[in-house]
């Protein structure tokens, strides 16, 4: 990239783009399902039998022949038990009916499965009398009716969920190929700043950076190292950077990114031999953004240091590269549209990502309400946050309009 391309403004889609090229999907390894939630699957899972795996009972009742009973009150003679895990493995013949739990196997013959609320036992349980007619195939979910053994079930590249693990486990994934996680190291620079055990003095502040990076960072799937607070000082950030990029993939700053005569942040990386593929884009909050690789091979990120620039910027730059590391098929937030609660006014020269939360109303309507907030050093009000509105550049969008969205993780 030329250097008249980047002291030039990205707008926030070139920047994520660049980002998703410029990083690479490190191995795929083995992990325990235990192990898999949140992880990005590095193979298709694919069903090794049919679901279900045999003709089901949905309900607790008598599996009978639909024919038997269409004359009800109907008598069937009871000739056996099917209960889940020990089915009744004889064939039903006419005039019989088969006690029959949930999830227990229907046997050959029967069709249908009348619920046990419609229907009494007589004569000592030898007897069950059906109070109603029950319609061909009632109450079964037929083997294969859900998945057929080889189907794809999962593909490569998606995020498991809670639900995913029901279907690992179903299908005899004892463990699954996952991208591996990445390894981050986060560091937060400023003269100004005090570790969260100690009392700020005058003109210090805690720092904060550092810890919401970091849960950011593992919500990804990313494993986590804070190294010491660093103060605006570039030879010894440079040694902090160069340490630091020895043992991890990604290496995320705070602070120290912008124009001021304390930003030493850029001139440590380019003094460490770093190629800098963005150090601007054209958002709100967040402009001062550095995204470079070291000699090594280490990415790094150099967000700026006001928190909630560094909220804004970690989701959709940072986070995009921690799952694309992990062979995420979707890594970047996805864009959804509501209809926004207020008249809001975005920037100038620059798209605003503005804290909102989200809420459906009663037509099932996605509602966008833009919070109150003093600004990107506003950490306390952005805690409420749930989305950020997409306010184009030089727009003023006005309430009841169509706004883009973006749901925070
Ligand atoms: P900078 O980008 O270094 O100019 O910092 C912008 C603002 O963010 C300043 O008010 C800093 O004090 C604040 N800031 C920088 N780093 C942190 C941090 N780690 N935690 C909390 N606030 C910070
Ligand atoms: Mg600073």
């Amino acid at each position: 990239m030329s250097r008249a391309q980047l002291s030039e403004m990205l707008s926030v889609a070139e920047a994520i783009q660049i980002v998703r090229e410029k990083t690479p999907v490190l191995p795929a390894e083995e992990v325990a399902l235990d192990e898999a939630l949140g992880r990005i699957l590095a193979e298709d899972i694919i069903a090794d039998s049919d679901l279900p795996p045999f003709d089901r009972a949905q309900m607790d009742g008598y599996a009978v022949r639909a024919e038997d009973v269409t004359d009800a009150p109907a008598r069937l003679r009871i000739v056996g038990e099917s209960s889940a895990g020990s089915g009744w493995h004889h064939t039903l013949a006419e005039g019989q009916a088969v006690r029959i739990m949930t999830g227990a196997p229907v046997p050959n013959g029967a069709d249908s499965v009348q619920q046990v609320e419609l229907t009494h036992e007589l004569k000592d349980g030898t007897v069950v009398e059906l109070l109603e007619s029950v319609e061909l195939g009632k109450s079964i979910v037929k083997r294969g009716s859900e998945i057929t053994a080889g189907e794809t079930v999962l593909t490569t590249g998606t995020q498991i969920n809670p639900a995913m693990m029901a279907t690992l486990a179903s299908f005899g994934y004892a463990a699954v190929k996952a991208g591996k996680r990445p390894r981050v190291a986060v560091l937060a620079t400023g003269s100004e700043l005090v570790p969260v055990d100690q009392k700020p003095g005058q003109d210090q502040i805690r720092d904060s950076n550092n810890y919401s990076i970091a849960a950011y960072a593992q919500q990804t799937g990313a494993i986590y190292d804070r190294l010491p607070l660093t103060g605006d000082d570039t030879a010894v950030l440079k040694i902090q950077l160069a340490k630091a990029a020895e043992r991890c993939d990604l290496l995320i700053t705070s602070g120290g990114v912008s124009m001021g005569v304390y930003d030493f942040t850029k001139t440590a990386l380019k003094e460490l031999g770093a190629e800098l593929f963005f150090e601007r884009v054209a958002l709100r909050p967040g402009k001062p953004i550095v995204f470079a690789r070291l000699p090594n091979g280490c990415l790094v990120m150099g967000l700026p240091g006001n928190p909630v620039s560094v909220s804004v910027t970690f989701n959709l730059f940072a986070r995009t590269a921690l799952l694309a590391m992990q062979g995420a098929t979707e890594p970047s937030l996805k864009h959804q549209t509501a209809v926004l609660a207020k008249t809001t006014k975005g920037s100038g020269d620059r798209e605003s990502y503005l804290p909102a939360q989200l809420t459906t109303n009663d037509d099932g309507e996605l509602i966008a309400f833009p919070l109150k907030w003093g600004g990107s050093s506003d950490f306390v009000a952005f805690a409420q946050t749930t989305a950020l509105l997409i306010i184009p550049a030089g727009a003023m969008l006005e309430a009841g309009a169509c706004v883009k969205v973006v749901r925070l993780p």
